[in-house]
């Protein structure tokens, strides 16, 4: 199955992704986990993108179609994948299209997960994460159970992501209000759409995916 986590950003789509991922054969394919590793790695691409992406800007659609089509080819794709930020503009869904089009194969299922962008501000500002197995936390709604331990690996590292400081989740809800959001109807359109209510509680949130994957 090909599922695309539809949302805008801090929306809980990674969260989301990886609980498929967990729970199924199908793998998390995150586009800016794949930027994030090429900055890291200091990349061609990830030197080209590091100001803007920080800043909060869309990095352009070559880039990404280039490397999610490169991806999809690997062979841990073969028993699907969740697309968790991908596409994000008009000419990144087409270009998936295409490419899966070539393969004989389609996007299965799009859950559109719904947050309003005040509860979005407030998610994003308080998110950290472990540095060894980058488990997920926030300040106020996901706290460690020990401070500054994480729960998952006992690392003593925790790091935050640039973009998520105030400026720049400005520009990312900008983005996506401008230049993803129009993806709705063209998903709409196909009859491939399911909106879920993201502010429920994220076990909720996991329930009600589960069941529209089940049902799709
Ligand atoms: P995310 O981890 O999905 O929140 O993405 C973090 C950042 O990576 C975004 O704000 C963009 O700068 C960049 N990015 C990730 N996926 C895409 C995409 N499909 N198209 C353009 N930029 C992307």
């Amino acid at each position: 199955m090909i599922i695309v986590l539809f949302g805008p950003p801090g929306c809980g789509k990674g969260t989301q992704a990886k609980r498929i991922e967990a729970n199924s054969s199908m793998i998390q394919l995150s586009t800016g986990q794949m930027l994030r590793d090429a900055i890291e790695a200091k990349t061609e691409i990830g030197l080209r993108v590091k100001e803007s992406m920080a800043a909060g800007n869309l990095v352009d659609d070559e880039t990404v179609i280039e490397m999610l089509a490169a991806r999809i080819q690997e062979p841990d794709c073969v028993n699907g994948f969740v697309l968790d930020g991908f596409p994000r503009t008009i000419p990144q869904a087409e270009a998936l299209d295409e490419m899966l089009g070539r393969q004989d194969l389609k996007v299965d299922v799009v859950v559109q997960i719904a947050v309003d962008d005040e509860a979005l501000i407030a998610r994003m500002a308080g998110r950290f994460s472990c540095v060894k197995c980058g488990e997920g936390y926030h300040d106020t709604y996901k706290p460690t159970k020990v401070a500054e331990i994480c729960d998952c690996c006992g690392g003593k590292f925790f790091g935050r992501r640039p973009d998520d400081s105030a400026e720049s989740v400005g520009n990312r809800l900008e983005a996506y209000h401008r230049q993803t959001e129009p993806l709705l109807p063209y998903y709409n359109s196909r009859g491939s759409l399911i909106p879920i209510n993201g502010l429920a509680e994220m076990n909720e949130v996991e329930k009600e995916i589960k069941a529209a994957l089940d049902a799709a």
